[in-house]
């Protein structure tokens, strides 16, 4: 728990931007940099802005964070183009993945698509040491820029952030091309930065094209069964040779990557492969920036065919990458190798987009389809198949190393078995050895990949405890499995405090971008206005989200997938104006009428003011029977409270208005609703001394209890030692109407 003052990069950063408006990463999370190692190669990305001024940002890694230059022309390929770059403040290592549209009156207002993505070299020594001389030589190698690029910093700058960037002479520069204006779209979604502010109805637009082509409409249980995994197969083809007439086929080159069935639905992506037996296996953890692709599409729901594949430095297709960029992931080394081995999948079959199912229609009508829906460069790609004589294009593909050309009918529907699709695999002679295998052994793989390194560990966050972000992780940890069964399935009310207790703060609405493939979500709200939450159903989600500097959890009373209903209702006793003694008087008073009306309740601190008791209520979650609504519980909760009033006026009161409520504990009934939400049992609250809003027994609800004793150190001990008082609230099956009926009969008399 040492004090340790940390250089703080990202300071000029966040001061620029209002963390609870905008939709950037906030960062906070710069990965904590060896010390004393500097930066030779890192990943960058050069992004389209239209802010103010339309300007492109190159970022360059360095040091764990993007150090970038707001380029108002862009990059040029030919070397006599010396183009303006002003260094601006440095970026999260998290903004390399983003894109999208900056809200209005922020700083940046306006879209902003990544133009380009890729890895970069630092040719004359450490990034760090070029940038104090003000001098930078990179090589790059992206999906659209590639080779030497200079960055010389102007020595009579007007500010001293002028520098100019320009190309080197190489084989890569040219004196003709435009490249901005050649390539114009995202590397992710394909939109250009027009079309980002677009992007529905543009994705409404490509579902409706489908429509128009005879798609089937997929009903409910279709689209269920589509994009459930387990119950899909890809199409095979089956050794032959084309015949009959050439323009009754197309062919495709086989990359020998890896095959997989992409699937999207929202924020959910997964990509599946199927082994021999026909069982399916999702890998997608160890494509971060294909899920990241997909996900920025404008269609929100698509299934599609495709292949993995990794390029070797000469553009030629190499399985080995693939495999060996699987293992390094598959050891937790995610960042570095998706840096230097970039890998795309190559979409060549569309099966469903939105509410069209598109496999029914003839192959030709989908592949216009799929270019229309898919980008044609980035990390997801379509290219037209190859038409003509089979003849030529095997010996073009042999040339190009291609050991399998799959010959298409035009007009088959999509089907999975050979005799029905009609594909034909047609050897080219060229011999690619023995097959490599691609290892994604899930087991151990996803584990590593699940991985969540905990940054800025010393970073103090309770400055008069000297308690430190480190000390939040681990209690979260500790206590994981008497905190989840509060959390899963809920929504999640999250508050940030990336500068401990006494920095700014702000709620986390939405997911951020980037974050890993392997975080869940759970979308509430209807399709305007829906937001996109975390769903934190294991410990390493857990601590992935106390990583983001997040102290207290807020839970709603209510589960997926029913959030119209309530499974609890909370009594609060708050003692803002009045006494903790007072509470107790109270809450014992309410467990009697619990008890007589045949309700349980369980108690905790609020860890800031005050008593909480839960009343559970019983139902089946899946199918909602049983469940009671929002208005039932809140009737029940506001009925004790007016009883409890009624037993003990001189301590209590349900006045809304503050200054009405003189000196007594307030009896909040208002925390059950759709929309209302109390602190987690177990959650930490941003207060001083780390106290923790601890569940308690019956026996300690007496005058002794001591709500401070409660904190980030004690709770974990004390739950090792007499385990939950919670446990089992949520399984507690009440009779509800029963309760109504007895507790009618109590307030009737008064
Ligand atoms: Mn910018």
């Amino acid at each position: 728990m040492k004090r340790e003052p940390k250089r703080e990069k990202l300071v000029e950063y966040r001061r620029k931007r209002d963390a609870g408006i905008t939709n950037e990463p906030f960062g906070g999370e710069v990965p904590p940099a060896d010390e004393g190692t500097k930066t030779l190669t890192g990943a960058y990305v050069v992004h389209l802005h239209d802010a103010t001024r339309r300007h492109y940002d190159l970022r360059l890694e360095v040091g764990g964070v993007l150090t970038s230059f707001a380029v108002p022309h862009g990059p040029s390929l030919d070397p006599a183009t010396k183009h303006l770059a002003m260094k601006t403040e440095d970026h999260p290592i998290e903004y390399l993945d983003f894109e999208d549209v900056i809200p209005e009156k922020q700083y940046g207002a306006g879209p902003m698509i990544a133009w380009d993505r890729g890895s970069v070299e630092y040719l004359e020594g450490p990034a760090e040491d070029e940038i104090a001389t003000g001098k930078l030589h990179v090589a790059l190698r992206g999906l659209k820029l590639h080779g030497r690029y200079a960055l010389i910093k102007l020595a009579k700058g007007e500010t001293g952030n002028e520098w100019l960037l320009f190309k080197k002479a190489d084989e890569h520069s040219s004196k003709d091309r435009n490249i901005v204006e050649e390539l114009p779209r995202s590397v992710f979604s394909g939109l250009t930065v027009e079309e980002l502010e677009r992007a529905e109805a543009i994705g409404k637009a490509m579902v409706a094209r489908a429509h128009a082509a005879g798609a089937k409409k997929l009903d409910a249980k279709a689209a269920r069964a589509l994009f459930t995994p387990q119950s899909q197969a890809l199409a095979s083809a089956t050794v032959g040779s084309v015949t009959g007439p050439a323009k009754g086929w197309v062919h495709d080159p086989d990359f020998e990557g890896v095959r997989v069935l992409a699937l999207r639905e929202d924020d959910d992506v997964s990509l599946v492969v199927f082994e021999a037996t026909g069982a399916a296996q999702r890998i997608e953890a160890f494509y971060p920036e294909v899920v990241r692709a997909l996900r920025s599409l404008p269609v929100t729901r698509l299934a599609l065919d495709g292949e993995l594949v990794a390029f070797d430095p000469t553009g030629r297709p190499d399985v080995r990458l693939l495999a060996q960029r699987a293992q390094r992931i598959a050891k937790g080394d995610v960042h570095k190798s998706t840096t230097s081995t970039p890998v795309v999948l190559m979409a060549k079959d569309l099966l469903a987009v939105g509410d069209a199912d598109v496999r029914p229609l003839a192959l030709e009508k989908r592949r216009t389809l799929l270019e229309a829906v898919v980008p044609a460069l980035g990390f997801l790609r379509a290219t037209p198949p190859l038409e003509g004589a089979i003849e030529p294009i095997v010996s073009s593909c042999a040339e190009h190393g291609i050991g399998t050309v799959i010959a298409k009918p035009r007009s088959s529907p999509y089907a999975t078995e050979a005799r029905t699709s009609g594909w034909l695999s047609i050897a080219t002679g060229v011999s690619r050895g023995s097959r490599v295998a691609v290892d994604h052994r899930a087991a151990e793989a996803q584990t590593a990949l699940r991985k969540v390194n905990v940054t800025n560990r010393t970073k103090i966050f309770w400055p008069e405890e000297g308690y430190s972000k480190g000390d939040l992780c681990d209690y979260y940890v500790a206590i994981a499995d008497a905190i989840l069964p509060f959390l899963v399935d809920r929504p999640l009310i999250l508050v940030r405090y990336p500068d401990g207790i006494e920095g700014k703060n702000f709620y986390q609405w939405n997911v951020p971008p980037g974050m890993p493939a392997w975080v869940r979500t759970l979308t509430v709200g209807d399709r305007d206005e829906a937001r996109r939450g975390f769903l934190v159903d294991d410990a390493t989600t857990l601590l992935y989200i106390a990583n983001l500097g997040c102290i207290p959890l807020h839970i709603l009373a209510s589960r997926v997938p029913h959030l119209e209903h309530s499974d609890f209702f909370t009594m609060d006793f708050d003692i803002k104006q009045s006494e903790l003694r007072h509470a107790i008087t109270l809450a014992k008073t309410l467990k009697e009428l619990l008890d007589e009306i045949g309700l349980a309740g369980f108690p905790k601190t609020s860890g800031q003011s005050g008593l909480h008791v839960l009343v559970p209520l019983g139902g089946d979650r899946l199918t909602g029977k049983g469940r009671q609504t929002h208005e039932t519980s809140r009737a029940l909760a506001d009925l004790l409270g007016t009883l409890l009033v009624q037993r003990h006026p001189d301590i209590a009161t349900m006045e809304r208005v503050v200054a009405k409520r003189g000196p007594k504990v307030y009896v909040d009934t208002g925390q059950t609703g759709a929309t209302r939400a109390i602190v987690a049992p177990y959650s930490v609250r941003a207060v001083k001394g780390a106290k923790v809003s601890a569940p308690v027994t019956w026996k300690e609800i007496d005058d002794d209890l001591d709500p401070a004793a409660f904190t980030i150190q004690t709770v974990p001990k004390r739950f090792a030692k007499i385990g939950d008082p919670m446990k089992g609230m949520l399984d507690t099956q009440p009779d509800v109407a029963k309760a109504v009926s007895a507790l009618s009969k109590l307030v009737a008399k008064g």
